[in-house]
């Protein structure tokens, strides 16, 4: 039996628990949708379904954790009868220089950044299918530029907008993909950081020019809610002050 009788379009947002995929939880709900909030932390996303009222469902799921994300696919089918947009937020971003002493760092930013956004997708690619859907991948302006101490974390964004393009080409027209690549964003990104000067350099750079996870989110907003006919492929979008 399906628990919620609402009509709205249903989207499941990985690391809805703070940042850009709460904001985008927000977003959406403005416009109608009905959501499922995934990430760990799960205090934080009943916090946020409470805010949002009873079309809004909490569900504890690391991305790396497939069995989590198949149970949380199966609890969507149950409350809402599937889903109709999936966005892969969740993210981490551990900057550093590339050594020996980052790889348990590097391989958590593979495993969460690329490879939990392809699990969740392959898991709920049957909701997503089913009547037309949306995919939405958060990648960011390192999917398009490299430099000295983000190696890792570009590699993953890079992996994630070659991956976006695959797809476009192998799901549209039944599920449209949307890659979106931001720039500087003031949310609990750069806390995780544990190399000092790396996270005292992207503190200074955040500190002097990022802009909100609510700009972010009517961005992804507007995305998704343009006619059918057409998709809004790949979003570029950097704080005006922002250089590279
Ligand atoms: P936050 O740190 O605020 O949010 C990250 C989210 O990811 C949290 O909700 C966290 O939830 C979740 N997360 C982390 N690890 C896992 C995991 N293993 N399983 C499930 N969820 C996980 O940062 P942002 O909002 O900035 O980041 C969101 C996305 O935006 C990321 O993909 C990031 O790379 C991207 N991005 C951010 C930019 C920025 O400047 N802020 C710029 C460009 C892209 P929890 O800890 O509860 O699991």
């Amino acid at each position: 039996m399906i628990e919620e009788q609402n009509t709205g379009p249903v989207a499941v947002i990985t690391g809805a628990s703070s940042g850009i995929g709460a904001a985008t939880a927000r977003a959406l709900a403005a416009h109608g949708y009905r959501l499922a909030l995934l990430a760990r932390r799960v205090d934080r996303l009943e916090q946020l379904a409470a805010e949002l009222g009873p079309t809004a469902v909490a569900i504890a799921a690391d991305v790396t954790d497939r069995s989590a994300l198949v149970a949380a696919a199966d609890r969507v089918h149950r409350k809402f009868d599937g889903a109709d947009l999936l966005v892969n937020n969740a993210g981490v971003m551990l900057l550093g220089p590339f050594s020996s002493a980052q790889r348990d760092e590097a391989r958590r930013m593979v495993e969460v950044n690329l490879l939990g956004a392809m699990t969740a997708t392959e898991v709920f690619l049957d909701q997503l299918r089913d009547g037309g859907g949306d995919l939405v991948n958060i990648s960011s302006v390192a999917g398009r530029t490299a430099r000295a101490g983000n190696a890792a974390y570009a590699a993953t964004k890079w992996g994630m907008n070659g991956w976006s393009e695959a797809l476009r080409q192998e799901l549209q027209p039944d599920i449209r993909v949307t890659l979106i690549e931001p720039g500087a964003v003031a949310t609990e990104l750069t806390d995780h950081i544990t190399d000092l000067a790396a996270k005292q350099g992207a503190e200074r750079l955040y500190a002097q020019l990022a802009i909100t996870a609510d700009d972010v989110a009517e961005v992804i907003a507007f995305a998704v809610t343009r006619p059918r006919r057409m998709t809004v492929n790949e979003i570029l979008l950097r704080p005006t002050s922002q250089p590279g």
